[in-house]
């Protein structure tokens, strides 16, 4: 039972290391990831005794506070989202991600979007208004069951490869976020990927201690070493370059 509390932000466009600025329209994730980063620390900067997956804050005043922000605030590419999903299933109620884009795309705003939802595709309307936008989805593996074990709430791998094809079929920029790597054929991935996405990133697992016991009780162990994330990213770095698809790995 996830608890779900309606609060009013006081900010929602707020500096980032990773882009100039970085929104998340929720505090926690439905998607629940099992290997979340932000596991780690949010539960403690957000106040919540839940455990991560057991609570979203929805607020429901973003794009007021949006509106207001980008009046003043530098040009800048926006990332959405650092911490949250931000096409998590709430949002197909509460469309605040929806909201905040149409905002940012009348105020000229360059936009990242990252997702593992093809909730997405209810907002290519606006995504397509825009004159500087790029579109992820992050596809950790190939293997459904492995995806439904460490990313319970997110879209089933195939659906989300079928979401980036449309969106790069209209002529928007596409990229697949392959990280943190989990097991399974990354050529097959790569494969799927090719035609669909102008670039992939690629990067390993930086926070193992959130997953190491599922993957020693799963008999995964091996997948969570200096090797096995090397001997990947080296496989799929061939894989791309056979298919001609740019490929950086960001470890
Ligand atoms: S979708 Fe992102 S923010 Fe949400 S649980 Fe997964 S890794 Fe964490």
């Amino acid at each position: 039972m996830i608890k779900i509390r309606e609060v009013q932000a006081k900010s929602i466009l707020n500096k980032s290391k990773i882009h100039d600025y970085c929104l998340n329209p929720y505090t926690g994730c439905q998607v629940n990831c099992r290997y979340c980063y932000a596991r780690l620390f949010m539960r403690r900067y957000s106040g919540h005794s839940e455990p991560w997956g057991a609570f979203v804050d929805v607020k429901v005043n973003a794009p007021e506070l949006l509106r207001k922000q980008v009046v003043r605030a530098k040009k800048g590419t926006v990332w959405l989202s650092s911490v949250c999903d931000p096409y998590q299933p709430l949002e197909e109620k509460y469309r605040l991600t929806r909201q905040c884009l149409s905002i940012l795309a009348e105020a000229g705003f360059p936009v990242n979007i990252q997702t593992k939802m093809t909730l997405i595709l209810r907002d290519l309307d606006i995504i397509e208004r825009f004159e500087e936008i790029e579109v992820g989805m992050t596809l950790t593996t190939d293997d459904e069951r492995i995806a439904r074990m460490f990313e319970p709430g997110a879209s089933p791998v195939g659906e989300r490869i079928a979401a980036l094809e449309t969106i790069h079929s209209r002529g928007i920029r596409t990229f697949a976020f392959v990280g943190p790597l989990l097991p399974g054929g990354p050529e097959g991935l790569i494969c799927a990927l090719a035609g669909r996405v102008d670039k992939v990133l690629v990067d390993r697992m930086n926070y193992l201690e959130t997953v190491i016991g599922l993957y020693r009780e799963l008999g995964l162990s091996e997948a969570a070493t200096d090797q096995f994330f090397r001997e990947q990213a080296r496989r799929i770095a061939r894989e791309a370059a056979k298919r001609g698809l740019p490929c950086e790995i960001l470890f």
